[in-house]
C-alpha cells in the first residue's frame, strides 16, 4: 500500500524531534557506557519503598477515583501542606498524576487557550516548550544568566520585561535541571508579584524538592504565592523510583480542578498498587523520627561533590550544583564543534554517557549552550568514579 496518502503527523508536532534522553540512553547502552546523561538513579531504591511495593501487591489493584488513591492524597496533603505551612484537602486541592510529566501537560492543557504566552526560564527542562505548542500558547524565553562564579542568576528586569497582557502562566523549577539552581526567596516574591500584576498563574515544578543543598522554597509558600500556584511533586525522584511514575499536584482548588479536567481526559487515574506503596512509603518517610529525607540530602550531596571534585583531573570545568541531580560542565578545552558532537562522541571514545546542554535552549538561543554538558551525579559512587576517570584520560 503507498503510504502517499497517509497523513503526516499533525502540526502540533511538526518541530518535536526524540528526546535526548531517549538518544543519549540508547548511545549509552549501545558503547556499554557510563550513562551520566539521562537523568535516573541506578542503584536500589530504600528497602522501606520496596517493601511498601511488595505489600501493595496484597491490596486493591482497581481504579483509584479521579483525584487519587485516598490513602495516597491523605499523606501527600499532609506532607506537602507542612512544606508550605498551608491546610491541604486531600481531594479539593491535590491532584495524582502520572509523574510530573504528566502534571506538566495536564497544568499547560488546563490553563492556556491558543496564542496565550507562557514564560520559560532558559534553560528550561526540555518538555516545557513542547508541553506550552501542545497546549496551542506561545513559549516565552528568559535567560538564566552563569555569573564569573558559576551561579545563575535571573535578571528581574529582564523577567518584568518578559510579562505582557498575554502572559497566561510562567514555569518556575527550583532546584533546577540542568543548572542546579535553587531559586531565592527574593526571586520568588518577585515572580509572585509579577504574576498578580498580570493575572498570572505560577506552575512550579519541585520534583527535587528533597533534593536541595540550600533550602528548597516553594513560591506556594511566600505570602500570595499559594493562591496563584500548581506545585509539582514527583514521588519517582522522591523514592529514587523514576519507573513508577506517579506525580501530584498541589495548588489551590479552582486551579486543581481545572487540571483535574484535563487529567481525566489524559489518563483518567494513576496505577492503584503504585499510589498505595507511594502512601506507605511517604507516610514513613514523613515521619519525624524517620532518618530517609536527611539521609537522601546527604547522600546526594556526597555524589554531587564527588563528581566536581573528579571532574578537576578532566578537561571539563563544573559549575557547583544547590540541587538536583545534575551538573553542568565547560567543555571549550575539548574542542567540539558543539554540545551535540561531543555528546555524540564521548560514548564511543571514552565510555560515558552526557547530555548536551542545547536540548534546553529554544532554537534561537542554543549557541550559548555550545561549549557545555550536563552530567548526572544521581548514579552509585562506583559509576561516577569510573566515569571521572575515563574523562580524565581524555587529551
Ligand atoms: N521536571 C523536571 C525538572 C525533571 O527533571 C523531570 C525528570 N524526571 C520531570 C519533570 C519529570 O518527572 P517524572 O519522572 O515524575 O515524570
Ligand atoms: N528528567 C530526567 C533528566 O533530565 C529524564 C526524564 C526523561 O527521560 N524524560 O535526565
Amino acid at each position: 500500500m503507498s503510504t502517499s496518502t497517509r497523513p503526516a503527523p499533525s502540526k502540533r508536532l511538526a518541530t518535536f524531534g526524540e528526546t535526548v534522553f531517549a538518544k543519549y540512553t540508547r548511545l549509552a547502552r549501545k558503547h556499554g557506557a557510563v550513562n551520566l546523561g539521562q537523568g535516573f538513579p541506578d542503584f536500589e531504591p530504600p528497602e522501606f519503598v520496596i517493601e511498601a511495593l511488595r505489600e501493595a501487591v496484597d491490596g486493591y489493584q482497581q481504579y483509584a477515583p479521579l483525584p487519587g488513591l485516598p490513602a495516597f492524597l491523605e499523606v501527600a496533603a499532609a506532607a506537602k501542606g507542612a512544606a508550605l505551612g498551608v491546610e491541604l484537602d486531600p481531594v479539593l486541592n491535590v491532584q495524582t498524576t502520572v509523574g510530573a510529566t504528566e502534571a506538566l501537560f495536564a497544568a499547560l492543557q488546563a490553563l492556556v487557550n491558543p496564542g496565550d504566552e507562557v514564560i520559560l526560564l532558559e534553560p528550561f527542562y526540555d518538555a516545557y516548550p513542547a508541553d506550552v505548542l501542545m497546549a496551542g500558547g506561545v513559549p516565552v524565553y528568559v535567560p538564566l544568566h552563569p555569573d564569573a562564579a558559576g551561579n545563575w542568576t535571573l535578571d528581574l528586569d529582564e523577567l518584568r520585561a518578559a510579562f505582557t497582557s498575554k502572559t497566561k502562566a510562567i514555569l518556575i523549577n527550583t532546584p533546577h535541571n540542568p543548572t542546579g539552581k535553587v531559586f531565592t526567596a527574593k526571586e520568588l516574591d518577585a515572580v509572585i508579584k509579577l504574576a498578580e500584576e498580570f493575572g498570572a498563574i505560577i506552575v512550579s515544578d519541585e520534583v527535587y524538592e528533597h533534593i536541595a543543598f540550600t533550602k528548597h522554597v516553594s513560591p506556594a509558600a511566600r505570602p500570595g504565592g499559594f493562591e496563584r500556584t500548581l506545585s509539582i511533586s514527583s514521588i519517582g525522584k522522591t523514592f529514587s523510583v523514576t519507573g513508577w511514575k506517579l506525580g501530584f499536584v498541589a495548588g489551590p482548588e479552582d486551579l486543581i480542578q481545572h487540571l483535574r479536567m484535563a487529567h481525566q481526559w489524559v489518563s483518567f487515574v494513576v496505577a492503584t498498587p503504585i499510589q498505595n506503596a507511594a502512601a506507605t512509603a511517604l507516610k514513613a518517610a514523613s515521619s519525624p523520627k524517620h532518618s530517609y529525607f536527611a539521609e537522601l540530602k546527604t547522600d546526594f550531596r556526597r555524589k554531587h561533590d564527588l563528581l566536581i571534585d573528579g571532574l578537576k583531573n578532566t578537561p571539563f570545568v563544573p559549575t557547583q550544583a544547590q540541587g538536583g541531580y545534575f551538573v553542568v560542565a565547560d567543555a571549550s578545552a575539548l574542542h567540539y564543534k558543539d554540545d551535540v558532537a561531543l555528546c555524540d562522541d564521548l560514548p564511543k571514545r571514552c565510555g560515558v554517557g552526557a547530555i548536551p546542554p542545547s536540548a534546553f535552549y529554544s532554537a534561537a538561543h542554543k549557541h550559548l549552550a555550545k561549549n557545555l554538558v550536563r552530567f548526572a551525579f544521581c548514579k552509585t559512587d562506583e559509576a561516577i568514579l569510573e566515569a571521572v576517570q575515563r574523562l580524565g584520560e581524555l587529551e
